[in-house]
């Protein structure tokens, strides 16, 4: 295991790090550790060292690289946007870096078909469903427009005969 970050080179307090769904490793610093964790804000200035070690060739530091850049560039980094844009990752290691982001789809909410619903999709009930509180069964085959997902990993907000109401996700459809 290599005793510098294999990211910025730093030798500060460097440790190894799992990338998930692999236990594969990567050496980093505290400093790129905690930005791929999420648990420190994003240092631009720090992760130029991207520019060059973006180009290793060895799987890990590639995926640890690719991450940290998609970080960048959905906080409209360009030069970010344009190296991920140059970069070429072998498939599999083109997966693994984005298995990264398939964690958090397993929080949002399927349908009865198992389709991901998403903030302003439209669905249909595939039940009739009692609303509690407000006196009137949901209709099968009621569509419901513009839903917000909820964090519960269960429900959904969305209007039925104008009353906003939290409906299980798995007995809708995606329209
Ligand atoms: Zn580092």
């Amino acid at each position: 295991m290599s005793d510098v970050c294999q990211l910025c080179g730093s030798d500060r307090d460097v440790e190894a790090v799992a990338l998930a769904p692999r236990d594969e490793t990567v050496a980093l610093c505290a400093v790129c550790r905690d930005q791929l964790s999420g648990e420190a804000a994003l240092d631009a200035n720090h992760l130029r060292c991207l520019n060059e070690s973006a180009w290793s060739q060895e799987p890990a530091v590639q995926v640890a690289a690719w991450r940290l850049l998609k970080k960048l560039a959905a906080e409209g980094e360009t030069w970010a946007q344009d190296l991920l844009d140059m970069l070429y990752l072998e498939p599999e290691v083109l997966e693994w870096a984005e298995a990264g982001d398939e964690e958090e789809e397993e929080l949002t909410l399927k349908d009865a078909h198992g389709n991901i619903l998403r903030n302003g999709d439209t669905v249909i009930l595939v039940k009739d469903l009692d609303v509690k509180g407000a006196g009137f069964t949901a209709k099968r085959g009621t569509q419901v427009k513009n839903i917000r997902i909820t964090d519960d990993g269960r429900h959904f907000e969305g209007k039925v005969n104008g009353t906003s109401i939290y409906i299980v996700a798995e007995y809708t459809k995606k329209a």
